[in-house]
């Protein structure tokens, strides 16, 4: 079967409609959907990822995290309005906790807003602060093999050092989860080279998917989930 563009909107739609939204929570769902729309709003960019991508985000936060006795901890890189937070905290068990680095302060208070309305507010820790500042002190804090699950969504010029960053801190067992591992809004990975995050993202699918410390495939969700568990 052939994928033309037409069919590829339409598999992108199906997916969002069939599972990007929680079930057995009217308001939450209705939180979710809503949110990009207000964010946009108040001048935040669009550039969350879709529900189906969160959906996953909640089941691989649920598969490293394990049951509800297990205290899981998450880190995530680029917070924006707290949507694919939101849905990584909906996948913690009961003592799980969510730390997220956001640069912009706007974006920080917005999604504050956003988890505490979500009823995670007590579980997501917003850190306002450049990743590559706040990651050192951090680690320094957390300790090697802490993570349960890292999920990257800020700088994509920045992905290899933010690696190289959160490698020690991901327990064995451990998910990485990488956003854009296929695209960014102004390139697709199959362009020739010479845009920067482009060439940094294909370095970074190729570092991890080359590395034996890693188990690495990506899902083409969206634009892109690279998913690996360290060995
Ligand atoms: N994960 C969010 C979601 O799906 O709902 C989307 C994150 S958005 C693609 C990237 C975010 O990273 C933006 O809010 C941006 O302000 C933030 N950001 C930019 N530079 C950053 C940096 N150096 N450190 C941490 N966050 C940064």
């Amino acid at each position: 079967m052939d994928m033309t563009s037409q069919r590829w909107d339409n598999t992108k739609k199906y997916l969002n409609q069939v599972f990007g939204a929680p079930t057995g929570n009217a308001p939450l769902a209705e939180q979710l959907r809503t949110l990009m729309p207000r964010a946009v709003a108040a001048g935040l960019p669009d550039i969350a990822v879709s529900g189906d991508v969160g959906a996953l985000l909640r089941l691989l936060t649920m598969m490293a995290c394990g049951d509800s006795a297990s205290r899981g901890k998450v880190l995530e890189l680029g917070t924006l309005a707290g949507y694919s937070g939101i849905w990584i905290a909906l996948g913690l068990p009961a003592d799980g906790r969510l730390i997220t680095i956001e640069f912009n302060p706007v974006h920080a208070e917005f999604a504050k807003g956003e988890f505490r309305r979500a009823g995670v507010g007590e579980k997501v820790r917003v850190i306002t602060g450049a990743a590559l500042d706040v990651l050192p002190s951090l680690a320094q804090e957390l300790g090697p093999g802490s993570l349960d699950l890292v999920f990257i969504d800020a700088i994509k010029t920045e992905y290899n050092e933010y690696l190289r960053l959160v490698r020690p801190l991901l327990r064995r067992g451990g998910l990485l989860v990488i956003d854009n591992a296929l695209g960014s809004g102004h390139w697709w990975i199959d362009d020739a080279p010479g845009d920067p995050s482009h060439e940094a993202v294909d370095r970074m699918n190729r570092a991890v998917a080359a590395d034996a410390g890693f188990a690495a495939a990506c899902v083409p969700s969206r634009e892109g989930v690279m998913i690996a568990r360290k060995l």
